[in-house]
């Protein structure tokens, strides 16, 4: 299995790169994001919770959030070639509950691809993304929180990364094109991995 973790602030490109990700090398994407977007949409309990804390711009709790990632990995990864995941983790224990659930499974992490975006550039790239889908957490005041929780929460992921070695550092700004065909260059030689495999 390859299985990544596509790291970054909100608005860094993440969701993009997936889609790129998973054509290229044939894996499998679980946004935890859409995962909790999709049960907003259904109304569910879990999506009345993850609302509340969304629209707040604030982290789901972290035992709710791993319990929603294993049923994802029991009921939609299983079978595949690997994994992306895109916006899990974002706290420390998050990464110590990956390390685990992959484990169980019989398998590891393999790359955390981290893209790397100046905060004038994330907020203008949420703002104008707010604008062309009516995404409801893109609107100033809860992008503020979005950046602060990052800042406090997420952001020393890329120094835990970094000393599993398994962080590799990607500049997020210009062409999609060319942000791909530096991931591509960085996993393939930090995994081995082929495009097309
Ligand atoms: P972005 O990275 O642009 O903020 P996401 O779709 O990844 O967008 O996440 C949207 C929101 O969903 C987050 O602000 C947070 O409230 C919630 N969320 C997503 N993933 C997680 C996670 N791993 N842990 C806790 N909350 C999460």
């Amino acid at each position: 299995m390859l299985n990544i973790v596509l790291f970054g602030a909100p608005g860094s490109g993440k969701g993009t790169q997936s889609e790129r990700l998973i054509n290229e090398y044939g894996l499998y994407h679980i946004s935890t994001g859409e995962v909790l977007r999709d049960h907003i949409r259904r109304n569910t309990e879990l999506g009345r919770i993850a609302d509340a804390y969304i629209s707040r711009g604030q982290l789901i709790p972290d035992d709710l959030m791993i319990r929603i990632l294993d049923d994802v990995l029991d009921k939609e990864a299983a079978g595949k070639k690997g994994v992306v995941f895109d916006g899990f983790p974002r706290t420390i224990p998050q990464a110590e509950a990956l390390k685990e659930l992959l484990n169980k499974r019989g398998t590891d992490l393999h790359a955390v691809i981290g893209l790397e975006v100046p905060e004038d550039e994330l907020v203008e790239r949420m703002i104008q993304r707010g604008k062309a889908t009516g995404r409801a957490d893109d609107n100033p005041e809860t992008i503020k929180n979005r950046l602060e929780v990052y800042h406090h929460q997420t952001s020393p992921l890329r120094d835990y990364y970094t000393n599993e070695k398994k962080y590799l550092g990607i500049n997020g700004q210009g062409d999609v094109e060319r942000i791909f065909d530096d991931i591509a260059e960085k996993l393939e030689k930090a995994t081995g991995a082929k495009r097309g495999c």
